[in-house]
């Protein structure tokens, strides 16, 4: 059985908001949003983080990086948005299933961190 939390919500085992869906990527509304749009667009083979991401398929990579601007588009993300992936513990990653965070509809802070 597979106790990764974001395979759960993926399976539909766990309630999420999706927002979007294709054959390498499935994005939901993050719990805790960090700004008006905080969407997580998660891998659908499961790998750790995008140190372990080297294993997926090109496509997939490949795929994974054109619907995330994708999904900004749809959700009205015109005027820009930030996407981060945090990878391990100085990062503080807390789910370890591969994840961008897509933040937008307010001005970010000019600094990363
Ligand atoms: P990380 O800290 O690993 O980069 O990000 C994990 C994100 O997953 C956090 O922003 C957190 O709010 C979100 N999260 C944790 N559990 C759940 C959940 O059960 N449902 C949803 N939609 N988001 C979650
Ligand atoms: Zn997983």
């Amino acid at each position: 059985m597979n106790d990764c939390l974001f395979c759960r919500i993926m399976a539909g085992e766990i309630p999420s908001t999706k927002v979007y869906e294709d054959d390498f990527c499935y994005a939901f509304r993050d719990i805790n949003p960090q700004a008006p749009v905080h969407v997580l667009v998660i891998s659908k083979q499961h790998v750790g983080n995008l140190t372990e991401a080297a294993a997926l398929p090109d496509a997939a990579l490949a795929g994974i990086l054109r619907a995330i601007p994708e999904i900004a588009a749809r959700e009205g993300l015109g005027n820009g948005y930030r996407v981060v992936s945090n990878c391990g513990p100085d990062a503080c990653q807390s789910v370890q299933h591969l994840h961008f965070h897509l933040l937008g509809g307010r001005p970010m802070a000019d600094q990363m961190a």
